[in-house]
């Protein structure tokens, strides 16, 4: 499993979507139209999602430090 994992911040994403497209293991998604959410399992912390993100909603953390 990777050692990194992306986190949406769910006060900061506008649930644009962005995200999604560059996301080369379709780990995330925008949740009923509110916030991303990444599958944990699948997300393997490449950290494109987070540059593709306008609102700077996403950091990509370290496992375990996830919550
Ligand atoms: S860090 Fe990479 S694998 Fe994880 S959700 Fe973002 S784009 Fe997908
Ligand atoms: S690109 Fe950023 S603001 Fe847009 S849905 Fe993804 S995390 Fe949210």
């Amino acid at each position: 499993m990777a050692l990194k994992l992306a986190k949406p911040d769910p006060k900061i994403c506008v649930a644009c979507g962005a995200c999604i497209h560059q996301c080369p293991r379709e780990a995330i998604q925008v949740v009923r139209g509110i916030c991303a959410q990444v599958d944990a399992d699948a997300c393997i912390g490449c950290g494109l999602c987070r540059k593709a993100c306008p609102a700077d909603a996403i950091t990509i953390v370290e496992r375990g430090e996830e919550k």
